[in-house]
C-alpha cells in the first residue's frame, strides 16, 4: 500500500508542478502536453518519470540543456511524502482522501505564492467551495464546523490585513478561510499559530545570515501551508 501511495504521490506531484507553472500565467492546465519553458520543445513521454527522470537528465532539458530547477523533484517528493504521512495518520478513508485534496491545493498555492508573491482566487475560493461541500453528506456538526472554521480562519487575519497591507495581502486571508473550511476552528487556529511561528523563526533567521533585509517582504503561505500539515497530523 504504501508503494502505491508513494507512486500515486510522485506521479501527482508531477501534475501538481505543472498547475505551479501554469495557473500565474493563465495558462490551462490540461493542454497543451508539457513542454520546456526555455526551447519550448516537447517533453518526451520518456523524460516524464517523476524524480528519475530528472536525475537521469541531471535536472536539464535533453533539448536545450537548460537547467529546470530543484524545485520539480522536491514538489514530487513532497506530494509523496505528505500522502503516506496521511496514510499512517488516518488510514485510507474519506478523511484521507479530503486531506489530499487540501495538502495538493496547499502545495500548488505555497508553490505559486513564493514565485510570485501571490495566491490565486482561483486556488483559494474554490478550495473553500469544496471544504464546504465535502461537510454536505456529513451533515450537522461538520457543516458548522466547516462554516465555523472558514469564518474564524477568514476573519481572523482580516484586521491585520486591512491596517497592515504591506505585510498581510487578503489572498493571506482567504487563504487561511479555505484551510478553516477543511479543518475546522480549532485546526485553522493551530494551523496560523504554528505558521506564525515558524515564520517568524525563519524570517529572523534568514534577516540575521543576511540572506534578506527586515524590508523584504516574506510570502505567508508556504508558512500556513506547513502549520496546516503539522497541526492536521497532530490535533485532527
Ligand atoms: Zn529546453
Amino acid at each position: 500500500m504504501i508503494i502505491i501511495i508513494l507512486v500515486y504521490g510522485l506521479v501527482i506531484g508531477s501534475f501538481l508542478n505543472v498547475c505551479i507553472y501554469r495557473i500565474p500565467h493563465g495558462m490551462s492546465i490540461v493542454f497543451p502536453h508539457s513542454f520546456c519553458p526555455n526551447c519550448q520543445s516537447r517533453i518526451k513521454w520518456y523524460d516524464l518519470f517523476p524524480v528519475i527522470s530528472y536525475l537521469i537528465l541531471g535536472g536539464r532539458c535533453r533539448n536545450c540543456r537548460t537547467f529546470i530547477g530543484i524545485q520539480y523533484p522536491l514538489v514530487e517528493i513532497f506530494t509523496a511524502g505528505i500522502g503516506v504521512g496521511l496514510y499512517f495518520r488516518f488510514g485510507l478513508n474519506a478523511i484521507f482522501l479530503k486531506y489530499i485534496i487540501l495538502f495538493c491545493l496547499l502545495i500548488v498555492i505555497a508553490g505559486i505564492d513564493l514565485q510570485h508573491r501571490v495566491i490565486p482566487n482561483i486556488l483559494s475560493i474554490s478550495g473553500m467551495i469544496i471544504g464546504l461541500l465535502w461537510a454536505v453528506p456529513y451533515g450537522g456538526t461538520d457543516i458548522f464546523h466547516a462554516v465555523l472554521g472558514m469564518a474564524v480562519g477568514g476573519l481572523i487575519l482580516l484586521p491585520l490585513a486591512y491596517f497592515y497591507p504591506q505585510g498581510m495581502g487578503m489572498g493571506d486571508v482567504k487563504l487561511l478561510a479555505m484551510i478553516g473550511s477543511f479543518v475546522g476552528a480549532k485546526v485553522v487556529l493551530a494551523a496560523l499559530f504554528c505558521g506564525s511561528a515558524l515564520g517568524t523563526v525563519i524570517g529572523l533567521i534568514l534577516i540575521g545570515s543576511k540572506v534578506i533585509t527586515r524590508k523584504t517582504p516574506i510570502p505567508f503561505g508556504p508558512f500556513l501551508a506547513v502549520g496546516a500539515l503539522v497541526s492536521v497530523i497532530i490535533l485532527n
